[in-house]
């Protein structure tokens, strides 16, 4: 009775939910050269919501916020939210083992890998790998091809003898490694968030220890996880809130950290209590399982590629036919399917009028990385292609309009 309850309650409110889009008030913009408003507007969105193009956290899929919305009180008929649950309950011990075996299954995990639900970001894998791989005079090897694998060899050479084994101009995918001899593993970012490069295949390391950071591209393609021997990433891109980070680890690999290693920072640790050594991130760890299970629904990871491909080539194909008015300065053969970088190469003023009239216009987050400015538009997996179409559109006028 009570679940009947409460999902009445959530359908009546899901049908009240107002459908005009409540469009950001858009002060004049400052840059003398702005132009008045582009014509072209967003479709309206249910509940007033608007295309979120944020680096992360990110875009949820509706249906999986709406599920949320009607467990977040009383779960499943349970009497609690799953928030108010005992991480040991028999409940929340479902939730967990579901959301593991669904990610298992969407990225075809082979048996003799742990799937550890984490926390500290994937910022604490910079210091979590090397603490459990190598001790303080081992080689490492770390490949830098922007912001984020850069702030892995810094925390690397913290922690080991950690060589950068090639570094990219943050443009494209640097060649001729130069790995150290017997390093203990070689870390790269395959997606770099802020720069948009991306790896289009799993790098031929000559059999050395690969460690990836999938943080902005985790479960947007298929990936042969036997290749490597750690992937983690931060969910709050491609997979839920803010607060969980996913590790995929070997087995083989987990029991040997160096003497010293803090407990929590051991992935034995975690591996033996199942992600339950202390109190795990439930909630973000319940979302995960309901964007896992969506992805397996609508036909799993090719499915997923087949689209983040389509939406990705529509905005680099605008930005290819504007005559040099936007630039996308990476290479074609490493743009990411999920962060598409541009700028306004004849007038950096316009990107800020591009920025405000996009946001009038019901697209919102598309300010590039503070540190290297311009536009990011962020597109992962729950980004729909409508609102795809309605960038490229605002984009096109746009560019007509200041050409
Ligand atoms: N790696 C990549 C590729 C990222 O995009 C980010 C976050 N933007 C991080 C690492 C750091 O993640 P966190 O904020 O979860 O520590």
């Amino acid at each position: 009775m009570q679940l009947n309850r409460s999902k009445q309650v959530a359908a009546g409110r899901q049908t009240a939910a107002p459908t005009s889009v409540r469009r950001p008030v858009v002060k004049a913009a400052a840059a003398s050269t702005a132009a008045p408003s582009a014509k072209s507007t967003a479709p309206k969105q249910p509940y007033d919501r608007l295309f979120n193009f944020s680096a992360g956290p990110a875009v949820l899929p509706l249906d999986v916020l709406e599920e949320a919305r009607d467990d977040l009180i009383n779960w499943k008929g349970s009497g609690s939210s799953i928030m108010e649950m005992s991480h040991r309950g028999k409940e929340f011990d479902g939730v967990a083992k579901k959301a593991e075996a669904d990610l298992r299954k969407l990225l075809n995990i082979p048996d003799n890998y742990k799937v550890m639900f984490l926390q500290g970001g994937a910022s604490t894998q910079f210091a979590m790998v090397p603490f459990n791989l190598a001790g303080a005079e081992d080689a490492t090897d770390y490949v830098v091809t922007g912001s984020w694998s850069k702030k892995a060899l810094d925390e690397g050479k913290m922690f080991t003898k950690a060589n950068c084994a090639a570094k990219g101009d943050n443009k494209s995918i640097p060649t001729g490694w130069s790995l150290s001899e017997g390093s203990k593993y070689v870390h790269y970012c395959d997606n770099e968030t802020i720069q948009g490069v991306e790896f289009k295949s799993v790098p031929d390391v000559g059999g050395r220890l690969l460690v990836a950071d999938m943080s902005s591209n985790f479960v947007s393609k298929p990936v042969d996880v036997s290749k490597y021997g750690i992937i983690y990433a931060g969910a709050q891109k491609n997979v839920g809130p803010a607060g969980v980070t996913i590790a995929i680890v070997r087995e083989d690999l987990i029991g040997s950290a160096r003497p010293g290693t803090p407990t929590m920072l051991d992935y034995k640790t975690h591996a033996e209590n199942d992600s339950m050594y202390n109190t795990p991130p439930c909630w973000a760890m319940y979302i995960c399982g309901l964007v896992f299970a969506k992805l397996l629904k609508e036909g799993g990871l090719p499915a997923v590629q087949a689209n983040n491909e389509a939406k990705a080539k529509v905005l680099y194909d605008v930005i290819e036919a504007s005559n040099g008015f936007y630039n996308n300065p990476v290479d074609p053969s490493c743009r990411s399917l999920m962060n598409v970088p541009f700028t306004i190469p004849k007038d950096a003023e316009l990107e800020k009028a591009f920025i405000k009239e996009a946001a009038a216009a019901g697209m919102v987050q598309l300010k590039g990385h503070r540190s290297v400015g311009g536009m990011r538009a962020s597109i992962y997996n729950a980004m729909p292609m409508d609102g795809i179409n309605a960038l490229a559109a605002f984009m096109k006028e746009f560019a007509a309009k200041h050409a």
